[in-house]
């Protein structure tokens, strides 16, 4: 039986009232909203939202004797359980394959069945590890595919505004990967034409995205060859962004394209700071981009430290990285298989074109300890200086496949572990920060009654150890709730039941 969740019959006001019910009783609640654990509290979940969550002694007021006792509820015990809010990792690509990249590369075009067998099994894997929404800021051709299975994290979208000379046109030579683009803008169209910057917006809002996407990108690294959108451009479209209710996101990882970023008051900046530019030798953050920063948070603008990108970069270079006895869990065991295959090391052998032949090693400790160290040192900044850390993994990152479903979230949580960002800002970083950047904080963020039910049980203290994220005991989705393994790929520890078998 895949959701434990019964129906019940509450008599209330003399009507009769069907209603779903769970009660999870004796519960340690652990949320942003708390200063420590709630414990021996009791929480009411009806038709997939909170409804109550009581302390011990309002328990004991609640529970008068002349209360119909007809209701049948589905009841938890949660003794030396904490219920913590769902994760929301807000940048993650759920068109992009690990190892293969976004269904339009001939790999994926050659597999189509491993390519199934992935898209089919994502949406799970992500809850696997408790991430119960994902925000997808470049959400490609198969986003529907993520949606379209029985059970998934709710799903929010930007869409990408670029034109046919800026990144990430620019870099692309074949008519298919073209085809991911959907809006691309006429810069010099008048305001009510067809591609005009203000045209395509109001597209963009009446498709139901949350969001648009712009790319500050000029070249890889210290690199300057791809032209941005214009100033005027760039301005008509935060202007149409505003007035549509769209919050625009920025691609940028390098010192002039954050400063541009800003400028263009962007709301979220959707890559961590890694490439310091002229600064690259320092090896602390230097005054000029301190100030940077600054900026960033005198305009509250989002900060995504996207550390797994440039682990799933390094990590690719090393032998053997798709043999990790995790991804059992979270990825496909035929599409595991294919990462043997030396057919599946095209991305390794583009990366070692990019650094003439240099041995394996070194390029991943190019990036496993210098790009790394940077990013920490920006997150470190901005944490010491109280701006709120969005996680966001921008999962798979690259056409990586040391980066899986749902454990790169996780490991994202483990890396801002790694640079000494507190647990309990780690807890905010992964629940209400999102929340609250992407105005979805009614109904996500916290375990507070009136909020959707997606939440999870873990066995231990979140704000105890990192650990806790992945020791997850129950996940609840919109009041359902889900044993962990069964969403596990290789459904170990449930007897071989599917999800997908109701
Ligand atoms: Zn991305």
């Amino acid at each position: 039986m895949r959701s434990i969740v019964l129906i019940a019959v509450i008599l209330f006001h003399g009507f009769s009232i069907s209603q779903e019910q769970t009660i999870i009783e004796n519960i340690s609640i652990v949320s942003p909203h708390l200063s420590g654990p709630m414990h021996n509290a009791t929480v009411v979940i009806t038709s997939g939202k909170i409804t109550s969550i009581m302390s011990p002694d309002q328990v004991y007021k609640h529970q008068p004797n002349k209360q119909p006792q007809t209701l049948q509820r589905n009841i938890i015990d949660g003794e030396g359980l904490y219920l913590v809010p769902g994760i929301m990792d807000s940048h993650v690509h759920v068109s992009s394959i690990p190892g293969m990249g976004f269904g339009v590369e001939p790999v994926a075009q050659k597999h189509q069945e491993l390519a199934e067998a992935y898209y089919q099994q994502q949406p799970a894997s992500f809850l696997y590890h408790g991430v119960t929404q994902v925000l997808d800021p470049n959400p490609g051709l198969n986003w529907s595919r993520f949606t379209e299975t029985s059970a998934h994290p709710d799903f929010f979208r930007c869409e990408v505004v670029a034109s046919k000379n800026t990144f990430p046109l620019v870099e692309k030579n074949d008519e298919l990967s073209k085809t991911m683009f959907t809006y691309l803008v006429d810069e010099q169209a008048g305001k009510n034409t067809e591609n005009s910057p203000e045209s395509i917006v109001q597209r963009i809002a009446s498709s139901g995205a949350t969001c648009i996407k712009l790319y500050f990108e000029d070249g890889y690294g210290n690199e300057s060859y791809w032209p941005l959108l214009s100033d005027s451009t760039l301005k008509r479209i935060r202007t149409a962004a505003t007035k549509y209710d769209l919050l625009v996101l920025a691609h940028a990882n390098a010192v002039d394209m954050y400063e541009k970023a800003i400028e263009y008051d962007v709301d979220v900046i959707a890559h961590g700071l890694w490439n310091w530019n002229e600064f690259a030798k320092e090896n602390d953050v230097p005054p000029q981009m301190a100030t940077i920063l600054d900026a960033l948070r005198e305009k509250s603008i989002g900060y995504m430290p996207t550390q797994r990108v440039i682990a799933g970069l390094g990590e690719l270079m090393l032998e053997n990285s798709h043999k990790a006895t995790e991804f059992k869990k979270v990825t496909p065991k035929p599409l595991l298989e294919w990462y043997s295959q030396p057919e599946a090391h095209w991305f390794k052998d583009d990366m070692r074109q990019g650094f003439d032949g240099l041995p394996d090693e070194v390029i991943a400790r190019i990036f496993l300890t210098g790009r790394i160290n940077k990013g920490e040192k920006v997150m470190q900044m901005l944490n010491r200086k109280e701006h709120p850390i969005l996680l966001g993994s921008d999962f798979p990152g690259s056409p990586s496949f040391a980066n899986q479903p749902g454990l790169t979230t996780f490991l994202e949580m483990k890396a801002m572990a790694n640079a000494g960002i507190s647990l309990s800002d780690i807890l905010e970083a992964s629940t209400i920060n999102n929340a609250r950047q992407f105005k979805l904080q009614e109904h996500y963020g916290t375990v507070e009654e009136g909020k959707v039910a997606n939440l999870l049980l873990l066995n231990q203290n979140p704000l105890e150890t990192i650990d806790a994220w992945n020791d997850i005991n129950q996940v609840i989705l919109h009041g359902d709730v889900f044993e962990r393994d069964s969403f596990a790929a290789d459904k170990t520890g449930i007897n071989g039941i599917s999800i997908n078998e109701e």
